[in-house]
């Protein structure tokens, strides 16, 4: 215990009756640990009125206060007020947060719970067994910032298949063959403009044929689209995950990447959520300056505007998903239908309750496996539902995610990104115009 803090209670001892908190006695000193935590100015946001609550997917399953973002501040604010440790206990209250924000979305009093999870996170990674820390450095820190190791990694999927456990098979994609998307594709004519694309990790190694649709498509709709070589992972989900220190160095080196650009459009909705907050992350002007010309894919070629595809690619029904990281973070709702019904008879359908998490949350599906299953079965069911034969995901990890639990329930339903779908409807029109020019 560090001098003039009080002994350490567990965590809730201070809370009115019916904030239940369930956990073990303290061992280790209260307070922060030293390093990245949650700020005394954030956490001092909340005034706990619980409207968050209702939106929280592990509130409506456990229906326990400590797994609800209040909750959660609750027992970070106890943390920092000296009264309670960062240990097992509070870990496993900040581990079954998906961190998908919508408690965020709907807060009157815009805490920013987010920052406030990937604070808390890092200041559990110490805590991790040996054994998780191995691995999550091994993955994390040594094959996903580094494109070469991820292409092997991708490469030696089959190879690797028997050493992994049954979850982690399920979730793997089968990686894309082909080349890598063109340094340079130009439109037709005339540009529109220049467009700088981030490819990103795992779309670029296990989805490659969206980012491939994407710069098609793009140059479609008249712009020159530029693939620097140099950009690396966003670093998301080292964020997500507790390691900020990682995902700074990752976040620099993009910033480093896309100095040129005018404009970094990225079509996977985690990415973009993250890139888009990198000022905070990295809090200096070149990474503020970075962030405020990072946009969304379907949101910037609805906003700038598209070509009607005049050809239906032989999809009649398609259910979209949200990407909590789009529609949560980003306020993207609308942007991706209206995209979507510009294709002619394309039905884009809503998935019943389509505003709560899939539980992919980057590691959360292999980490949290029973909360992670039940929003899964949910949410595969409520796609089934809906008849469609396609589902639109714009974030490799959701579409991880329904797949393997679409595949599970034994249901034919192709998931693929909604740039996919305008890029069929182009390809399905007649020939009549040069198509754009890769070099
Ligand atoms: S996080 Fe926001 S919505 Fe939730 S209890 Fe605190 S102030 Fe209210
Ligand atoms: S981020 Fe999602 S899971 Fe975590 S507290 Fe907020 S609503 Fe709940």
């Amino acid at each position: 215990m560090h001098d003039g803090q009080e002994a350490a209670l567990p965590l809730g001892a201070s809370l009115p009756d019916g904030a239940r908190f369930v956990g073990s006695a303290p061992t280790l000193p209260p307070g922060w640990r030293p390093g990245d935590a949650p700020t005394e100015d954030d956490l001092a946001l909340c005034v706990a009125c619980g409207l968050c609550l209702p939106h929280c997917p592990t509130y409506l399953l456990t229906g326990e206060e400590s797994a609800s973002p209040r909750g959660r501040i609750a027992a970070m604010r106890e943390v920092a007020a000296g009264r309670a440790e960062v240990g097992p206990t509070f870990a496993r209250f900040m581990d079954l947060c998906l961190a998908c924000r919508a408690c965020e979305d709907v807060c009157p009093s815009h805490v920013p719970f987010g920052r406030l999870m990937e604070g808390s996170r890092a200041q559990i990674e110490p805590l991790r067994s040996r054994r998780e820390r191995l691995v999550r450095w091994v993955g994390l820190d040594v094959i996903l910032r580094r494109g070469w190791l991820t292409s092997l990694a991708a490469r030696l999927r089959p190879i690797a298949l028997p050493f992994v456990s049954r979850r982690t098979r399920a979730l793997l994609p089968r990686a894309t063959s082909g080349g890598r998307v063109q340094r340079v594709t130009e439109p037709a004519g005339e540009p529109r403009g220049t467009v700088a694309l981030l490819t990103g990790c795992v779309q670029d190694r296990w989805y490659r044929p969206a980012n491939r649709a994407t710069a098609r498509v793009l140059a479609r709709n008249g712009w020159r689209v530029l693939v620097p070589r140099a950009q690396g992972c966003c670093g998301a989900i080292h964020a997500h995950h507790g390691r900020l220190d990682s995902a700074r160095a990752l976040g620099r080196r993009n910033v480093r990447a896309f100095a040129e650009a005018d404009l970094v459009i990225v079509g996977a909705a985690g990415c973009g959520a993250h890139l888009r907050e990198l000022g905070d992350l990295l809090d200096d002007d070149g990474a503020r300056a970075f962030a405020s010309k990072v946009r969304d894919l379907m949101a910037f070629l609805h906003d700038e505007g598209i070509e009607p595809p005049s050809a239906n690619p032989g999809v009649e029904r398609v259910a979209y998903h949200d990407a909590c990281h789009a529609l949560r973070v980003q306020a993207i709702r609308e942007e991706p239908r209206e995209l979507l019904r510009s294709i002619p008879g394309l039905d884009v359908v809503e998935i019943p309750e389509g505003d709560r998490c899939c539980g992919a949350a980057g590691l959360y599906a292999v980490t949290q496996p029973e909360t992670a299953d039940e929003l899964q079965r949910r949410k595969v069911e409520a796609i089934a539902s809906t008849g469609a034969r396609v589902v639109a995901s714009a974030n490799p990890g959701c579409t991880m995610q329904l797949v393997a639990g679409l595949r599970a329930m034994g249901a034919d339903v192709e998931v693929v990104h909604p740039v996919e779908l305008l890029d069929r409807a182009y390809a399905a029109e007649e020939p009549r115009f040069e198509g754009p020019q890769q070099g």
